[in-house]
């Protein structure tokens, strides 16, 4: 039996190991475990490969959501709207930054944020947006941008799944004031532990962004603000600049095998595959089908061997940490919907198509029991 995993970490260490090897060994050799010159080649590095003026290195992709909106003075009584279908970092920061969390439903195609929901749930309380590129598919940035200078709101794009998408041909990230990454492992760009950043085209935003992260100041001593901890390590620093230029090579392998899914599983009873929108270019950190009997789906692969995940069971504003809010299924009916029909199927650079024929066959044949 030929097993399929979710993700294979190790393939792609393996692809590059002596890169990653004597990245580790020079970080070492030079005692550059906290700031330094490796995390100082990364921010300009990654800025760059996603064309922002600032990247703002930080611990993790949720500390960048939480540092973003406490620059951008998130403060208790605002209101900040954002998706229903994310992980919960997104929803969470909001609350940690002192506001209210606002949800909104998705469209039914792309799991992404809907404009016209965002619209209904703008108040004279609302100070922003936190779209979420879901799956590695860019949310609908005109609507949202347009929706956004109309009520004088700040928008911070969630890019944890989605390095290097496009929308109508411009990068994910550079649309709004801000923009988080995560570059948790199995994320598209991942470090071997924790790491996050956060870029903007503003100069004083990347600044207060900056003090907020390191203790309020930039200076040693010198603390203008209150801020956190919440920095890169020297380590994942180099980890990332050995595979940032295999970024776009990894991605298209990505699209290409999204690609030999689509042809494969189009004609599959019950199988809804991914639906990309007209000028949306989808990253596939996830490849996310639905299914009717998603469960039954779910374990027949397992038990052959094939590793799938839901990517999430419980949509946010139906999770205990929002009992509060005492939300209705009605309220987000095609993120409630999609909840108990959204599969993950194994998608990473290195599948091979002898891997990706294995899940073909296996959901044939479970549709056709
Ligand atoms: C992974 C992820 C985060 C959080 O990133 P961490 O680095 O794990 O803290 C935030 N938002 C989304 C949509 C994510 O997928």
């Amino acid at each position: 039996m030929l097993t399929v995993p979710f993700a294979d970490l190790n393939l792609q260490y393996q692809s590059i190991k002596a890169d990653i090897d004597s990245a580790i060994a020079a970080v070492i050799q030079d005692s550059a475990f906290i700031r330094g010159a490796y995390v100082d080649s990364f921010e300009t590095a990654f800025a760059a490969a996603v064309e922002a003026n600032h990247c703002v290195s930080c611990a993790n992709g949720t500390d960048a959501l939480y540092v973003a909106m406490a620059a951008l003075n998130v403060s208790a009584g605002d209101e900040v709207i954002t998706t229903a279908h994310s992980w919960i970092s997104t929803s969470a920061m909001i609350t940690h930054a002192g506001a209210t969390v606002v949800f909104c439903d998705t469209d039914e195609d792309t799991y992404t944020i809907d404009p016209v929901a965002v619209e209904s749930a703008i108040t004279p309380r609302t100070v922003g947006i936190i779209p979420v590129h879901l799956y590695g598919q860019p949310a609908d940035m005109d609507a949202i941008m347009a929706i956004a200078r109309k009520h004088n709101l700040w928008v911070v794009e969630d890019c944890a799944q989605a390095h290097l998408a496009r929308y109508k041909g411009r990068l994910v990230g550079t649309f709004g004031n801000a923009a988080t990454y995560s570059f948790y492992p199995g994320k598209n760009l991942g470090a071997m532990g924790d790491a996050g950043a956060i870029v903007t085209n503003d100069p004083e935003l990347a600044g207060g962004m900056a003090m907020l992260a390191r203790h309020g100041g930039l200076t040693k001593h010198q603390h203008v603000i209150e801020g956190i901890n919440s920095r890169l390590d020297g380590l994942q620093a180099a980890i990332l600049l050995a595979k940032l230029p295999h970024l776009p090579q990894w991605t298209r392998a990505r699209q290409a095998a999204a690609a030999v899914f689509d042809a494969g599983l189009n004609q599959i009873e019950d199988i809804e595959v991914p639906r990309v929108a007209a000028g949306r270019e989808h990253v596939y950190h996830l490849y996310t089908v639905q299914h009717p009997r998603r469960d039954q789906l779910a374990a027949f692969l397992g038990a052959n061997g094939v590793q799938t995940a839901v990517n999430y069971p419980t949509a946010l504003p139906f999770l205990s940490a929002y009992s509060r809010f005492a939300h209705r299924p009605q309220q987000f009916p095609n993120a409630y919907r999609q909840q108990s029909r959204i599969l993950s199927l194994p998608m990473f650079a290195e599948i091979t198509r002898d891997q990706q024929h294995t899940v073909v066959n296996l959901i044939r044949a479970f549709a056709e029991s």
